[in-house]
């Protein structure tokens, strides 16, 4: 049984965040957190204005400098990514599959059937491990268009996030995305040093609805 001790969705000061790499894993191993990933926006994803290859390789030496000070953390490298409406994810210099983890969310407003048919094409062949705040922009939710998502995320084995940023507006889908045999996953989205972790009330809700969590062990490279 996965233990679900992990933060999936931590910005860093090189998107949108005030926090250094190393204090990002300081803080997630004297919070007792088994592993985080660290995965910043990088232009064109909208949450940052800054991305390129130097500062994705700068990023990733100060990521493997904080595994090599806090060994007992499992610090994945990863990216959330921009999920367009025809499904396609912004791109990131040099690609996406130089990533332990890809996020993937949606950042603009949109109906569930929208997001529903979005969804699937992303889902087709996809290019990420996580669905980031789910409902973060959804201004509806009708039963059909959750059940469509719900399968195609458990087809593709994508994990639904329990985001600590956005709270849960449409709660009938967790339990469709259970019914379907979805798997979920824990982020804080977290874009200063004290918001990492914060998950208490995404931890009940899990355990009260008896979802299945992701296992942190099949996420990153080398590791299937
Ligand atoms: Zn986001
Ligand atoms: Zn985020």
């Amino acid at each position: 049984m996965p233990s679900g001790n992990h933060d999936l969705h931590i910005h860093s000061l090189y998107s949108d965040a005030s926090s250094e790499v190393f204090r990002i894993a300081e803080r997630s191993s004297s919070l007792g957190l088994d592993t985080i990933a660290i995965t910043d926006h990088f232009w064109p994803s909208l949450g940052s204005r800054r991305g390129g290859r130097p500062l994705i390789e700068e990023r990733r030496a100060e990521i493997e400098s904080a595994r090599d000070h806090f060994s007992e953390l499992r610090v994945l490298d990863g990216a959330e990514v921009d999920i367009d409406a025809d499904g396609e994810l912004a791109e990131v210099a040099g690609g996406l599959e130089q990533f332990d983890l890809i996020v993937g969310s949606f950042h603009w407003s949109m109906d569930s059937s929208l997001w529903a048919q979005a969804l699937a094409r992303a889902l087709r062949e996809p290019r990420f491990q996580i669905l980031g705040h789910w409902d973060g922009f959804l201004t509806s939710f009708r039963e059909s268009d959750g059940d469509a998502a719900a399968t195609a995320l458990a087809k593709a084995g994508v994990a639904i996030e329990l985001s600590g940023r956005y709270q849960v507006q449409y709660p009938r889908f967790l339990e469709q995305g259970k019914e379907h045999g979805c798997v979920f996953s824990f982020g804080s989205d977290a874009h200063s040093v004290e918001g990492i972790g914060r998950l208490q009330y995404q931890r009940q809700l899990a355990s009260d609805l008896d979802l299945k969590i992701v296992d942190v062990n099949g996420l990153g490279r080398g590791t299937d």
